[in-house]
């Protein structure tokens, strides 16, 4: 059974009329779900906030109880892309708390895998301030929580958002026990993402960025998986996959210059289960993150739970990758030879 954390209270944060991260994408995702499943087909995991202690995992005292004092207030501005509503530190606690529900849910085995529909996102927050409309990394703090609380020892983070998620390579980057995997527009916001950031003392080797240039496909994205995320899967033999599941690689997407299609992101999400399968007791899980064409973010999230939940064939990507993307991920590959069996 594939989990889900769906929840209205997620649209109570808004960051404004006209801002692209709005509650109408979850809006545009709830009614795709409603219409292409039925109520049985998903174990419906119920989010709780996350508490103070477990937020300090990743974050400063001093910026939780910054983002606390936003409560109640129409609009504080915290960085130029970001700020909160008078809801949006309670939604931001939810958020965090209903991954690690999920997290909880695949460990004691209620569910196989789960997807979960949250925001405010998460993969740009630093440790001590909001960004790139992320106030809390939700996907650090479960992998926190797994490390933690279920004695899980290797975590691999997939993150396929468009952009890099520095606040997440920023939380692990001197740690051997999760290995962060992007691949992201570059150069691109935030910044970072060369693939020349490794990790950095008992890290290294375990921080691997595939920074591409624009009009990658579903093709590109699917032989860098085979070519770079397999071996390392094999060598490293993670115990639990979560993904920074954004979608703003889509081809409708108004914030990148990336060319996949629903069937593309449901072709990572089946690669992704049959390695989490073989190599992870299935444990397998996925965090919202971007995503900003309703549309194509609507249809895509349906066609990754449709693989999670198996209820589709895995999706055939026939085209072969661009010759450029080949030479892109040598560079990759040179850099990472010595960590990794990698050809
Ligand atoms: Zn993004």
């Amino acid at each position: 059974m594939t989990g889900l954390v769906k929840d209205e209270r997620y649209l109570r944060h808004q960051m404004g009329a006209y801002h692209v991260e709005s509650p109408e994408r979850l809006q545009a995702i709830h009614e795709a779900i409603e219409e292409k499943f039925s109520s049985t087909s998903f174990a419906l995991i119920p989010p709780r906030p996350a508490r103070e202690e477990e937020i300090l995992w990743i974050h400063e005292k001093s910026y939780y109880e910054q983002l606390a004092a936003t409560q109640g207030k129409e609009r504080v501005i915290l960085d130029p892309d970001t700020s909160t509503c008078s809801e949006s530190f309670s939604t931001a606690l939810l958020a965090a708390g209903g991954l690690m529900e999920a997290a909880r849910a695949i460990m004691e085995g209620e569910v196989t895998n789960a997807f979960a529909l949250i925001r405010p996102p998460g993969h740009h927050a630093e440790k001590s301030r909001a960004m790139g409309f992320c106030l809390f990394n939700n996907i650090a703090l479960a992998a926190e929580y797994l490390l933690r609380i279920h004695s899980v020892d290797k975590i691999l983070i997939v993150d396929w958002d468009v952009h890099h998620g520095n606040g997440t390579q920023h939380s692990f980057e001197q740690r051997s026990e999760v290995l962060y995997f992007s691949l992201h527009q570059y150069p691109h916001y935030p910044g970072t993402g060369h693939w020349e950031e490794i990790g950095a003392g008992p890290g290294k080797g375990f921080t691997i960025n595939c920074p591409l240039s624009p009009g990658k496909g579903d093709a590109d994205y699917l032989y860098i998986f085979k070519r770079v995320l397999k071996p390392v899967i094999e060598a490293f033999q993670p115990e639990f996959i979560l993904v920074s599941a954004g979608f703003d690689p889509h081809l409708e997407d108004p914030l990148s210059g990336m060319q996949l299609s629903s069937q593309g992101f449901a072709a990572l999400t089946y690669f992704l289960l049959e390695q989490a399968a073989r190599m992870a007791q299935g444990h397998l899980l996925l965090t919202l993150e971007g995503g900003y064409a309703l549309e194509a973010l609507a249809r895509s999230v349906v066609a990754v739970l449709e693989q999670l939940s198996g209820v589709a064939p895995p999706p055939q990507i026939k085209q072969p990758p661009q010759p450029q993307t080949e030479k892109q991920i040598d560079l990759v590959i040179r850099r990472l030879k010595e960590f990794w069996p990698l050809v």
